[in-house]
């Protein structure tokens, strides 16, 4: 029997701060990184993103629970943009209320709820844990825990729902992935369906 790992893998830091004079400043790159500029940018146009995290087989039911804040219209839409890369994901519900959003039978699913007083929240806009086996690294389940304020905001889910998906964050401006919510986009380069088959496959050959 795997050992099951329950880690509280992803943030989206940064929260919804604007670019105020204070926190451009800290935007600015170590003096490493300035003495280096053109490795660093090497560095950047090789890369790409990268799976975690995965679910086997097939793609984990969507529950979304009226009481995380998120609309019917953002939820929907969030679940759209990555369908449209090509993610067969079939099954989703939004509900007023049911055990998963109680954290019962929440096997195979990717819970979006409100978040609560287990989770730390710190200055993020919101939280994805995702539990999954350790050696195997295959996913058993992934909540979404959102503040009601915030739900609504734009590419926030679709950010979640990537890391629910398994994705890492991406460091690249505009990208949907990017850590930090000021400088993500709907730029979803290497976050297609074939990609996370491809980079799926890899995790069984290790
Ligand atoms: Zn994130």
């Amino acid at each position: 029997m795997p050992a099951l790992f329950l880690i509280l893998i992803y943030f989206f830091t940064f929260g919804c701060k604007v670019n105020t004079p204070e926190n451009i400043k800290k935007d600015v790159p170590s003096t490493h990184d300035k003495k280096t500029p053109i490795v660093f940018d090497v560095i950047m146009i090789r890369s790409f993103p990268k799976l975690g995290t995965f679910w086997p087989a097939e793609m984990p039911e969507f529950v979304f629970c009226k009481s995380s804040g998120i609309s019917r219209e953002r939820a929907n839409q969030g679940v759209f943009y990555w369908k449209n890369l090509g993610y067969p994901i079939t099954n989703v519900r939004y509900i007023e209320d049911g055990p998963e959003c109680r954290n019962i039978n929440t096997y195979g699913k990717i819970i979006i709820k409100l978040i609560d007083n287990t989770v730390p929240i710190n200055s993020n806009l919101s939280v994805t844990q995702v539990s999954f086996y350790r050696d195997s690294k295959q996913i058993q389940s992934a909540t979404i825990y959102l503040i009601s304020a915030y739900a609504d905001k734009p590419r926030l889910i679709e950010h979640e729902i990537g890391h629910a998906l398994g994705w890492k964050h991406y460091n690249r401006r505009n990208h949907v992935m990017n850590p930090e919510y000021s400088r993500t986009g709907f730029d979803y380069e290497g976050l297609e369906y074939v990609e996370y088959q491809t980079q799926s496959i890899d995790f069984f050959k290790n």
